[in-house]
């Protein structure tokens, strides 16, 4: 029978890579949490119409990206392709937004019909961050100085650089969306076709074209910049402020649009040339307007999103992950006979007491001496504990090192813990635990 496969984009994270996500993922938890950041987990799907209302009707996303389907009681759902709208929904509906400001983070599969490719795919995982109840432009500052402490802790701060734009109010786009337009339309048979079309769709889209003839006639366009309100302006330059007194250098880019409707005022990128055409791994900005839109009371709001697969690539790319970022055993218990299978059973569980930070293996499914260690040896630990009829007589346990020069010594019971301490150099040993076969 034929086999059945994975769905094409959506990928399975085996053992050998699931130490690194775990990596990214407790990094980025605790420097959240450091800046006072709180959890919030959303449903994956959500109403169709959720979306639609806040990503925009003529963006890519909603246009010819989403899984939508029909459930069985024939209501419209969509796997979420993005986490604010949710997060939004969620905050709005328990009541988490009026007359309060939340600084809230989540984590999670997002889902998007795209061309699959490196660092491109249709399940894909993000870390977002939304704020709500602040106008700015501290908590726009706050959202890229914690990122940029990421970067640094996580080693890739020589790797990204940042872009930042303003939108500008809905008035303020509306009226250099019309000078744009005005000067697109003088040049229009000669825009890609993509271009063309969001010409009368979604025209600042068109600034994003990767098409060198439609980015050629774009350099002489109008610059959003100069269509500012006195207020965006004022915002703008009130985070540039905040951003160069804590030295996190960025550049201006007035063609950054970003690709959702719900923007305004701040946006901005974090982009790396590591990673050929994929190279955004951050993206965010505020969106006073969302809330209100939703069918909440105005209240203002400023997230991002990081893409953790492009994160993790970056990782690997640059060689920035720690040594100790592996599956790694540290002892591996070794039995031979019936009895000592059991009670190497029970020194494990007593060693994952006293060890509580290590990594104890013990041995099952049977086998020879031989074929034991070399279960051993690939684990990775760096000491095999042997337990033979001898050691049983003697209440002791043979110490074999794996991964140095180190004669192998059979030790009391009572002196394994000092011994196992020299190799796994770990001061937090349990000194209450005692050992016990
Ligand atoms: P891109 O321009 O690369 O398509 P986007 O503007 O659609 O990105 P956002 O919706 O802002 O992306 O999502 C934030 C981040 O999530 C992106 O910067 C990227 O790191 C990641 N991301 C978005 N789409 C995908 C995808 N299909 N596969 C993997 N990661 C993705
Ligand atoms: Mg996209």
């Amino acid at each position: 029978m034929a086999r059945i496969q994975a769905i094409r984009g959506m990928n399975d994270i085996l053992p050998d890579q699931t130490p690194i996500w775990q990596y990214l993922e407790s990094t980025v938890r605790r420097v959240f949490r450091s800046y006072g950041y709180q959890e919030i987990r959303m449903p994956i799907v959500e109403q169709t119409e959720l979306f639609k209302r806040s990503i925009g009707e003529v963006t890519d996303i909603v246009e010819k990206e989403m899984y939508t389907f029909e459930d069985r009681n024939g209501d419209s759902l969509t796997l979420r392709p993005e986490g604010t709208a949710g997060c939004v929904r969620a905050a709005e509906e328990h009541g988490l937004l009026f007359n309060q400001t939340q600084k809230l983070w989540y984590a999670g599969p997002m889902f998007r019909h795209e061309r699959p490719q490196k660092g491109r795919y249709r399940q894909f995982h993000q870390l977002g961050v939304e704020c709500f109840g602040m106008t700015g432009p501290d908590i726009d500052a706050e959202l890229l100085l914690m990122t940029a402490r990421l970067w640094r802790v996580l080693g890739l701060d020589s790797h990204v650089t940042l872009q930042l734009n303003s939108l500008g109010t809905p008035e303020a786009r509306g009226a250099y969306r019309d000078a744009l337009v005005g000067y697109l339309k003088q040049h229009e048979d000669r825009l890609d076709e993509d271009s063309r079309r969001r010409l009368t769709t979604n025209p600042l889209r068109v600034l994003d074209s990767k098409d060198s003839q439609t980015q050629a006639i774009l350099a002489d366009a109008p610059v959003l910049t100069d269509f500012l309100d006195d207020l965006s302006r004022e915002h703008f330059a009130g985070l540039r402020t905040l951003l160069d007194a804590a030295g996190i250098p960025y550049t201006v880019n007035p063609r950054l649009v970003r690709g959702l409707d719900y923007y305004g005022k701040t946006v901005f990128e974090w982009v790396t040339d590591s990673l050929g055409a994929q190279g955004t791994v951050c993206a965010g900005g505020r969106y006073d307007g969302l809330v209100e839109q939703l069918g909440g009371k105005p209240t203002p709001g400023v997230g991002f999103a990081m893409g953790v697969e492009r994160l993790i690539l970056l990782l690997e790319t640059v060689g920035s992950v720690p040594a100790g970022v592996n599956n790694d055993a540290d002892v591996y218990l070794i039995a031979m006979g019936d009895e000592a299978g059991r009670k190497a059973f029970l020194l494990a569980e007593s060693l994952r007491s006293s060890f509580p930070e290590a990594s104890v293996v013990c041995h099952t499914g049977g086998g020879s001496f031989k074929s034991q260690m070399k279960k051993a040896d690939r684990s990775s630990a760096k000491v095999a504990l042997v337990l033979g009829e001898d050691e049983l007589a003697n209440a002791s346990v043979t110490v074999k090192p794996l991964r140095d020069d180190r004669q192998q010594a059979t030790v009391q019971l009572d002196a394994l813990a000092d011994v196992l301490k020299e190799f796994l150099g770990q001061g937090q040993a349990d000194a209450d635990n005692e050992l016990r076969l």
